[in-house]
């Protein structure tokens, strides 16, 4: 079946209708979804109008009041739960994902694998969630740290992944006692509808063996910026994490400090990778692809600038290029397919205004041409390659599709002045076989970037380390290690067991 004949509509519903959604979410409103395998509708949601937004805070604080009453490893045993029905529905849930952002079958599929994953993570911690006792200056006094839930957690996600970004902060968020409200992206509303019924499925059967859970815990807010925005300002929700573009954090972040509210902010990044004289470059050429073609140059951790050291550059750069000239692009869902579409018109004319600047710039472009394929509504692209005499331009920005710039290196210091001097600090690489560099890099005066890897590009993250970037990437952490605390409060508590009051620090106060 070409893709001009798909009917995604048909098989959209279908895979709602499996994974728990009623029909009358996503027909008849106001909200129109396109696939961008088709750039055809497959869904028409209602969405919500900020008094609904406002009331459904008020409700989830609600909800947080009983929630954080229960003992956090019962809190985790609906996580436990959610991620048993995430199990059975990875396939349909996957598959979804894939018609809705245009993945290829295996990341539609690892995404809800990657939900899958926080949920073991967030079942473990709730048992753990654990503070420190501190050595007390005063007798017969214990001084500790208790951590305790927050109140309610505002999510805010973008397109690119529509459902692991909720599941890395719900299944922190209830573990540590909280309730959560989502917004997410307007492009990929579907998948929402569909993890809220997942999720609702689990709490019944929470509820049916014994387990106590207000209603409320998690809400779903449909709609756009106006509706972000309620959630950014509202006094009831202590925390937002808000992943998007800087653009948006930069609308976000002050409105959230007016308030003191806290912020997880996860935004734009401007990847790069050095390519070393010692390079293994068979493993450097698939690391470089997938990392920069993969998800058509649509993750926040793709690889977009490349460093080649002048010693090796005439050998890989024909290699890459080979790659990029035959690298399968196509219907997602198809077998095969490695790069699929673009998210929509607006995403690929980004990445032509992008490539005329590197062109005035003075790179040498091949590819990020369209690929006609009959689907005169979407948007697939050959991904580009650009020889950049510096890095310059373009290069200082993110621009959300496969673009990759290539420039050549003589020094390793000088290269390392390079990679930290764009304004983004997510991800970054390095692939090397010498250890002085590999080791250097990781230092504190290598990459300055949150994330920093060796051997391996710099997407594709496992949902055990904390994730996240510095400067305009905004500095939030979430997911593994201890990004659970951004999700708590901490309060220390000093407590006299003896019969006297020594003050601190010598301090007499008789009276
Ligand atoms: P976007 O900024 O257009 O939208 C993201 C979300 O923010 C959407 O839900 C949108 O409705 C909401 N929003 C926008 N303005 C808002 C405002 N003023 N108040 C409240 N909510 C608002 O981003 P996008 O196009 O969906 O996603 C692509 C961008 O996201 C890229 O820049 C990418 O790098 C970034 N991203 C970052 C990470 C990360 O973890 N660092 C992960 C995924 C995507």
């Amino acid at each position: 079946m070409t893709i001009a004949t798909l009917d995604l509509a048909a098989e959209t519903q279908k895979l709602l209708s499996e994974l728990g959604v009623d029909a009358a979410r996503y027909t008849g409103g106001s909200l129109r979804v396109a696939s961008p395998i088709t750039g055809r509708e497959i869904g028409l949601l209602k969405e919500h109008s900020v008094a609904d937004a406002k009331k459904a805070i008020d409700e989830a604080h609600k909800a947080f009041a009983e929630w954080r009453a229960v003992p956090a490893p019962k809190r985790g045993e609906l996580v436990r739960l959610l991620g048993e029905e995430l199990r059975a529905a990875k396939p349909a849930l996957g598959r979804l994902v894939s018609v809705e952002v245009g993945k290829i079958t295996s990341e539609g599929l690892g995404e809800v694998q990657e939900m899958i994953d926080i949920c073991d993570f967030a079942v473990g911690l709730s048992r753990q969630l654990y503070g420190l006792t501190i050595a007390t200056e005063r007798s017969e006094h214990r001084m500790m740290e208790s951590w305790h839930p927050l109140g309610v957690v505002g999510i805010i996600s973008a397109f690119n992944f529509p459902v692991a970004v909720w599941s890395w902060n719900a299944a922190l968020a209830l573990v540590c006692g909280n309730s959560t409200v989502w917004k997410p992206s307007e492009k990929t509303p579907l998948t929402a509808l569909a993890v809220q019924a997942l999720f609702e499925k689990a709490l019944k059967r929470f509820v049916a063996e014994g387990g106590q859970a207000p209603a409320n815990l998690s809400t779903l807010l449909i709609g756009g910026r106006d509706v972000g925005e309620v959630l950014v300002d509202h006094p009831k929700v202590p925390l937002i994490s808000a992943t998007g573009s800087t653009a948006m954090g930069r609308a976000v972040g002050p409105r959230l400090s007016q308030r003191f509210a806290r912020a997880i902010l996860e935004l734009g990044g401007n990847n790069a990778a050095i390519i070393c004289p010692t390079a293994d470059l068979d493993l450097t050429l698939r690391g470089v692809a997938f990392s920069s073609m993969g998800t058509a140059g649509q993750r926040c951790t793709t690889l977009r600038r490349l460093f080649v050291h002048e010693s090796i550059y005439d050998k890989l750069v024909p290699r890459l290029q080979k790659a990029y000239q035959s690298v399968p692009i196509g219907n997602p869902l198809e077998n095969g397919t490695l790069v699929g579409p673009l998210i929509d018109k607006a995403a690929f004319e980004k990445m032509q205004s992008a490539l005329s600047e590197a062109r005035s710039a003075g790179g040498k472009v091949t590819g990020g041409e369209r690929v006609e394929n009959g689907a005169a509504e979407a948007f697939y692209v050959r991904p580009a390659l650009v020889l950049m005499p510096s890095q310059t331009g373009p290069v200082e920005h993110e621009t959300f599709a496969p673009i990759l710039y290539v420039m050549k290196y003589t020094d390793f210091d000088d290269v390392l002045d390079l990679h930290n001097a764009v304004p983004q600090g997510l991800s970054s690489s390095i692939f090397t076989n010498d250890m002085r560099e590999a080791e250097t890099f990781v230092s504190a005066r290598g990459s300055d970037c949150g994330i920093a890897n060796v051997n391996l590009g710099p997407s594709g993250a496992e949902i055990g380390g904390a994730f996240g970037g510095e400067k305009e990437t905004g500095g939030g952490r979430e997911s593994g290690s201890d990004a659970w605390k951004a999700y708590m409060r901490r309060a220390t508590n000093t407590i006299n067991y003896g019969k006297t009051l020594p003050l601190a620090q010598g301090v007499k106060f008789d009276v």
